[in-house]
């Protein structure tokens, strides 16, 4: 095994790592700062997917307390308020960073200023963004800034384990596999982020990147954090349907369509969302669950989906503001111009991760968490365009923050050795058995997660859904890789991959059978109803002898109760 030692280590080259190494670096250009990341850096991870935008409120029209209340009523007054409004405060900085620091353009207004577009569940146009492919135009400007800086790499990298210390109190560092060579290597840190991204990969139709599998939250369980939300899994309700078994079927057709004007239609060429309020601008929660209804009852397309229709508003016009759009469509076959889509709902971000204070802390000294695999600021339901605001606020926060802990935090912890051997006699465990049918499992669990733990749900699918997920664990434990080379062997990394998508299965799936109400993204068939909103509480899920324990835990209204508003115009009427 080889070792290697740094002052900052942080797992993952999203929006939260790539901000997090760039201002811990900053901040204190002496402190050693590491990135080990499972896939390459500036090429890996959701970030670079962005394609709508990201919401900040900028604009003299708009504010802070309305982007905060459209955050709070959006996550159905389930968020950690403190972790909202410091995200809604920090996002305009940041935005300016991003363009000042960093060399991001968003696209502009005629007067200069930055454009914001329509996203759902919104009351401003708040979502600013970079034509229909936001992502790139970020990730590609922060990695170039990681590139010119002192900060070390360590691609190809995936982390397995978070190793505390001997005595338990701290973090020591964690233990890597170098993908390309099959070597382990134990990285000690004096300080870790966690920012590897969550991604629900386990449901049948799913957007985020190939490289990410939950390993983040499966490695915090296993470390003894605790999860908050794990039910509150969004689906966003136009993935592509491309076809069955096509690789594109699942990506993600941007917001920005329904905000700006396009038409969901049946099988029958009906709009079937005019009921709603918002009819297709209403919340991505709403809208998954009416196409779902649509499709459950026969009433979707010939290959199973819903039409999404853009022609109305003008072909030329919906080419020219959904460029990306119109050509990821057009690689299939499709004219989004000028015709209609297939679309289905697909599996799209976690809400839910590791319970962290406004500092990005957790409940192990020294180990941060930020980005999607935190848990807190979205509640019930992600806003469109807080996705990456969230993931580089809090990327910079804990940069900073752990700039100004590690020279306090003393020498290097030594690192508790049996938690490094269990790890890698787990890791080394197919090696052991013969070869076995892992595709065939990956698809039982994607299957199983999407009719049973998906958009829809009932004590009864769930039940099926942790039986399910018992059987599979145990016959993943049986099945082996019949090749035994370690270099780069992707086999094993599947293998890996679903042993993390079953751990953070079972944390769905235990937190959803606790909430017996509906909210957000989660729900209940057999509990429609909301609930008490005064009495709100969040899920808690940890893993003790491997087994989840729940717990429920009151949300605090630490700014604003249900019914009230920080808005000043609200409050005045
Ligand atoms: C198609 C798509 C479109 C989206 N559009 C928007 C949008 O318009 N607006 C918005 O706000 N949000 C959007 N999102 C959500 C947004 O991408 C995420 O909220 C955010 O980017 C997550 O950032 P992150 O840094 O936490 O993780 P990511 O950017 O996903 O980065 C995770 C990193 O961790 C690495 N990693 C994973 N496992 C390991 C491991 N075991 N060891 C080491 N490294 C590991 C990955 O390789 C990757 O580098 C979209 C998501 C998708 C999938």
């Amino acid at each position: 095994m080889q070792h290697s030692r740094t002052d900052i280590l942080i797992l993952g080259s999203g929006g939260a790592g790539l901000l997090a190494a760039l201002h811990a670096k900053q901040a204190r250009p002496e402190l050693d700062v590491t990135i080990a990341v499972k896939g390459l850096l500036g090429k890996s991870g959701c970030t670079r997917m962005v394609q709508g935008g990201y919401n900040v409120a900028l604009d003299p029209r708009d504010s802070i307390e309305r982007h905060f209340m459209d955050t709070i009523r959006g996550g159905s007054w389930l968020p950690n308020q403190e972790l909202a409004w410091r995200l809604v405060t920090t996002a305009p900085e940041r935005v300016l960073e991003l363009e000042n620091r960093y060399g991001c353009f968003f696209d502009r207004n005629p007067d200069g200023s930055i454009h914001g577009k329509a996203f759902a569940g919104q009351t401003f146009d708040r979502t600013i963004h970079k034509g229909d492919l936001t992502g790139i135009e970020i990730i590609n400007r922060l990695a170039e800034q990681v590139w010119a800086h002192d900060i070390a790499r360590l691609e190809e990298h995936r982390a397995i384990q978070l190793v505390p210390s001997r005595d338990g109190e701290r973090i020591a560092g964690v233990l890597t596999i170098d993908m390309r060579t099959g070597d382990y290597r134990f990285v000690q840190a004096k300080a870790v982020l966690l920012a590897t991204g969550g991604g629900p990969t386990m449901y049948r139709y799913h957007t985020p990147s190939g490289d990410k599998s939950c390993d983040g939250m499966a490695m915090a369980l296993r470390a003894g954090l605790s999860l908050r939300d794990s039910e509150m899994l969004q689906f966003h309700p136009t993935g592509l349907l491309a076809g069955e078994g096509k690789r594109l079927t699942g990506t993600v057709l941007e917001e920005g369509l329904r905000g700006a004007g396009g038409y969901l239609l049946n099988g029958a060429g009906e709009r079937f969302m005019l009921a709603e309020e918002k009819a297709e601008r209403a919340t991505r929660d709403v809208v998954s669950r009416a196409i779902f209804n649509e499709m459950r009852h026969g009433r979707g397309t010939a290959s199973g989906g819903v039409h999404i229709s853009m022609a109305h508003l003008g072909p030329d016009k919906v080419r020219a503001m959904f460029k990306g759009m119109v050509e990821r469509c057009a690689d299939v076959g499709y004219d989004l111009a000028g015709g209609l889509v297939e679309v289905v709902p697909t599996a799209h971000y976690m809400m839910g991760g590791v319970e962290v204070s406004i500092d990005c802390e957790t409940a192990l000294a020294g180990l941060f968490v930020a980005g999607e695999d935190a848990g807190g600021v979205h509640g019930s339901n992600r806003l469109g365009g807080n996705g990456v605001a969230n993931s580089t606020v809090f990327g910079g926060i804990a940069g900073d923050v752990m700039a100004a802990w590690v020279p306090g935090a003393g020498t290097f912890a030594e690192p508790d050795p049996t938690i490094i051997e269990t790890a890698r006699a787990r890791a080394e465990h197919p090696f052991a058995g013969a070869g076995g049918d892992l595709n065939g499992l990956r698809a039982r669990l994607a299957d199983g997660m999407w009719e049973d733990a998906g958009i829809l749900r009932d004590r009864a699918g769930l039940e099926r859904a942790r039986a399910m997920l018992d059987d599979l664990g145990a016959e993943l434990r049986q099945t082996g890789i019949a090749d035994g080379g370690r270099a780069f062997n992707l086999t094993w990394h599947d293998w890996m991959n679903l042993e993390s998508q079953l751990l953070a299965s079972r944390a769905i799936v235990a937190a959803a059978l606790a909430r017996e109400d509906s909210r957000g993204a989660h729900y209940r068939e057999d509990f429609p109803e909301p609930g008490d909103l005064e009495n709100s509480y969040f899920t808690r899920v940890r893993l003790h002898d491997n087994e989840m324990t729940v717990a429920t835990v009151a949300v605090e209204f630490t700014r604003v109760r249900p019914g009230e508003s920080l808005i000043p115009e609200e409050r005045a009427a």
